[in-house]
C-alpha cells in the first residue's frame, strides 16, 4: 500500500493529469525507432534450429495425395472448433494439418512454466460444455488447455485424418474441378472441396535484433520451445531443478515473461529479468473451480450464456450481471461507471473520450501503487512502473510476478527503453555493462505487424491465378472476415472484420466454425460445388466497417509495441483491421440472426 491507498478515495490527492501525459511521452519517445518490426529477427539460415520441436518426435510418413471434403490450416482453437462443428454437421473427413506434433497451436507451443490463459477458463476453454470438461482453476494452466484441444481432437475423431509436423506450401484453386490443391513441405499434394484457414495472430516466434545474438557460447531458447531437457522441471511448474547453480537471463517482459519469472526466480542460482518496457501487471486473483459451484451454473446453453454475458460486460453490450468478473470486465465497468457519472446531455463523443481517459489514468495509478506496496527496493520498484495507457500495450495479470524481485537471487536489469546493447560470447551488455549467464531465454514474442502471408508461410492462389497477397494489396477485404471473393470455398477463422473480440478470441472462433459448418452443409445438401462471397456483398460489408471508429487499440501515440505496429504508421491498409462497427456483442447477434435465417445472404452457391 503506499500512502494514498490508506485514504479514502474522496481524500486522494487528485491526479496531475498533464504531468502523467508528459510522462507518458517522454517514455514512449525514448523508445522510438525507426526500423519498427524490423527490427525483429526471423528465426531462418543461422537462427532456425531456434523452431525446432523440443516436444514430439518426427515421424516419417509417406506424401499424400487423396482428396478430402474440408482442409484446414492449423490445429490450434480455430481448426479444433471449426473440425467440431463439421463434425456435427455430418462432414467427417476433415484433414487438419498442423505444423506442430500435435493439436494445441499456441497451447502446443507455448509450454513454459506459469503459462495460463489470461481470460476466464469458463469462456477461454472452447466447448467445455460439449466435451464435459471441468476447468480446475479460474485461470487456467496451459497443460490443461492443451488437453482440452486433445480431447476435442479425440471426440470429434479430428485425429484421424490429421497430418502433424506438416507446413503448408500452397494452396491453388483448381477451377475446373472446383476444389483445392494442397501442397506441403512434406510432399502432399492432395485436394479438398473446402480449406479453412486458422493459422492464428501470434504463431511466429521472433528474436530481439541486438547485435551479436549469433556470439553467445552458452545455452540459449525462445520461450515458445523450452527446454526443460536443459531446464529440469516440467510445463505442470515442477522446480527446475537444473538450474540451482545457473545464471540465467530472461530477455523481454511482456505476458510471457510474466508468467515465466515467478518459475525461474524459484529455481535459478541467479536471475536476471531484463526490461526495456515494463508491463502493467494488475492482481490475477486465480482459485480452484469448484465442481459443486460449476454443476450448479453447468445447465444446458452454459457456455454459450457465459461467452455472450462476457461479451456483453466487456465490448460494448448490456447485462445485468457480471458471470465472469475479471480484470477485462473490471476494466469496462469502470469506465462505464466514468461515462454514467456524466449528465445525460452531456454525453459527447469528446466527454465520453474524456471519461475514458480519467479512469485510464486512475486504473494506471493504482496499477503503479501496487508495485510499491510489492517490490521492497524503492529504485526496482521505480523501474518497473508502467508509464502509458492500459490498452498501449497486453495487460497482464499476476500475483507472484513482482513478489519475484524480492527474492535475493533475482535482479532487474533495466535498459531504460533502449533495450540490451550487445550478446556476447558470455552474455549480454547493458549500459556498458557485461553480465555474464549461462543460458539466455529469450521472451520476445512473435510476429504480428507483419503480412498474412508471410506469417503464414504460403499465398493461396484464387480463382484466375489471383494471389491472396494480391486481392489484399490495399488491405484485408472479406465478408464478416470468412469469405474473400475471388477464392471460393476457402474460409478464413480469425477475429478481423468479424467481432474483432480481443479479449477473448475463442469467442470469435467459435460463431466462425458454426457459421462454416452451417455454410459448407448447406453447400453439400443442394448440391453445390462451389460457395463465394459475391463481389457486391464485400464491398458493402468492408463500407459498413469503415462507418466505424477504426482501431481502438495501440493508438500512434501509445509506447512502441506490436499493438500499435512498434509505434510506426501502419499504411492505409490497416484501417481495415478492424471490426463489426457496432461492437462485438452486436456482431454475434447478427451472425446469429444471418446464420439462421437459412439465406446465407452475400454468398453465392453453384
Ligand atoms: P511480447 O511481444 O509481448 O513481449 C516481448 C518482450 O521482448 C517485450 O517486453 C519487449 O520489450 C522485449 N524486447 C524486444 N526487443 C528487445 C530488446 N532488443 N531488448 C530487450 N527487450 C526486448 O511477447 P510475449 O511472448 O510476452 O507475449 C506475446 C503475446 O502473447 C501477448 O501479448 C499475449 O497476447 C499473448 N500471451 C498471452 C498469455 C495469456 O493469455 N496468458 C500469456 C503469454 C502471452 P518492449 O515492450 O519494449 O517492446
Amino acid at each position: 500500500m503506499t500512502p494514498a491507498d490508506d485514504l479514502p478515495a474522496t481524500a486522494r490527492p487528485a491526479i496531475d493529469k498533464k504531468a502523467l501525459l508528459e510522462k507518458y511521452v517522454a517514455e514512449r519517445d525514448k523508445r522510438l525507432r525507426a526500423d519498427g518490426n524490423a527490427q525483429y529477427l526471423r528465426l531462418e539460415g543461422q537462427l532456425s534450429h531456434y523452431l525446432d520441436d523440443p516436444y514430439t518426435p518426427f515421424v516419417e510418413r509417406e506424401p499424400k495425395t487423396d482428396h478430402v471434403t474440408f482442409a484446414f490450416v492449423g490445429g490450434g482453437f480455430a481448426g479444433l472448433v471449426t473440425g467440431a462443428r463439421l463434425a456435427e454437421a455430418g462432414v467427417t473427413d476433415v484433414r487438419i494439418v498442423e505444423k506442430g506434433g500435435d493439436f494445441g497451436g499456441t497451447w502446443y507451443w507455448n509450454r513454459y512454466p506459469g503459462a495460463q490463459c489470461d481470460t476466464a477458463s469458463m469462456i477461454y476453454m472452447p466447448l467445455l460444455e460439449e466435451t464435459g470438461h471441468v476447468p480446475s482453476e479460474k485461470y487456467a494452466h496451459a497443460p490443461e488447455i492443451l488437453a482440452q484441444c486433445q480431447r476435442i481432437g479425440r471426440q470429434y475423431g479430428l485425429y484421424d485424418n490429421a497430418l502433424f509436423h506438416t507446413e503448408v506450401e500452397s494452396l491453388t484453386w483448381d477451377a475446373g474441378r472446383s476444389r483445392w490443391i494442397v501442397r506441403t513441405n512434406r510432399g502432399d499434394a492432395f485436394t479438398a472441396s473446402f480449406i479453412g484457414l486458422g493459422t492464428g495472430p501470434l504463431h511466429v516466434p521472433k528474436l530481439p535484433g541486438i547485435p551479436g545474438i549469433g556470439d553467445f557460447k552458452g545455452h540459449a531458447f525462445h520461450t515458445s520451445r523450452w527446454d526443460y531437457g536443459y531446464t529440469g522441471g516440467d510445463p505442470s511448474g515442477a522446480l527446475m531443478e537444473k538450474l540451482a547453480d545457473k545464471r540465467v537471463a530472461i530477455i523481454g517482459t511482456g505476458a510471457t515473461s510474466v508468467q515465466a519469472v515467478p518459475h525461474l526466480s524459484r529455481a535459478c542460482g541467479t536471475l536476471y529479468v531484463v526490461q526495456r518496457t515494463p508491463s502493467s501487471v494488475d492482481v490475477r486473483d486465480n482459485r480452484p473451480i469448484d465442481v459443486d459451484w460449476f454443476r450448479s451454473v453447468a445447465t444446458p446453453g452454459w457456455q454459450q450464456r457465459w461467452l455472450e454475458n462476457f461479451t456483453a460486460n466487456q465490448a460494448g453490450g448490456t447485462a445485468d450481471e457480471d458471470l465472469v468478473m475479471d480484470g477485462w470486465t473490471d476494466l469496462s465497468r469502470r469506465i462505464r461507471a466514468k461515462i454514467g457519472e456524466l449528465p445525460a446531455d452531456q454525453r459527447t463523443p469528446r466527454n465520453m473520450l474524456a471519461a475514458f481517459e480519467d479512469s485510464d489514468f486512475e486504473k494506471m495509478e493504482e496499477i503503479r501503487a501496487r508495485v510499491d506496496s510489492i517490490v521492497s527496493d524503492h529504485e526496482t520498484a521505480q523501474k518497473l512502473k508502467a508509464w502509458y495507457r492500459q490498452l498501449c500495450k497486453r495487460p497482464c495479470f499476476h500475483d507472484a510476478y513482482l513478489q519475484s524481485f524480492n527474492n535475493p537471487n533475482t535482479h532487474l536489469v533495466d535498459t531504460d527503453g533502449k533495450g540490451v546493447e550487445r550478446i556476447t560470447e558470455k552474455g549480454f551488455v547493458v549500459a556498458g555493462v557485461e553480465y555474464e549467464v549461462d543460458c539466455i531465454i529469450y521472451a520476445s514474442g512473435f510476429e504480428v505487424g507483419t503480412e498474412y502471408t508471410r506469417r503464414a508461410g504460403f499465398d493461396l492462389t484464387g480463382r484466375d491465378g489471383v494471389k491472396l497477397s494480391e486481392a489484399w494489396g490495399e488491405g484485408m477485404k472479406s465478408l464478416h472476415g470468412i469469405h474473400v471473393h475471388g477464392f471460393p470455398n476457402a474460409f478464413f477463422v480469425q477475429p478481423t472484420q468479424g467481432a474483432n473480440l480481443i479479449s477473448n478470441i475463442p469467442h470469435n472462433l467459435t460463431e466462425s466454425g458454426r457459421t462454416i459448418a452451417m455454410t459448407v452443409k448447406h453447400a453439400l445438401e443442394r448440391g453445390a460445388k462451389e460457395v463465394e462471397v459475391t463481389e457486391a456483398a464485400q464491398a458493402a460489408w468492408v463500407d459498413l466497417l469503415l462507418t466505424g471508429m477504426g482501431r481502438m487499440m495501440g493508438a500512434p501515440d501509445c509506447t512502441p509495441g506490436y499493438y500499435n505496429n512498434e509505434g510506426q504508421d501502419p499504411g492505409p491498409a490497416a484501417r481495415l483491421n478492424v471490426g463489426y462497427p457496432h461492437g462485438a456483442s452486436a456482431f454475434f447477434k447478427y451472425i446469429e440472426g444471418w446464420r439462421s435465417s437459412g439465406q446465407f445472404e452475400g454468398l453465392a452457391f453453384r
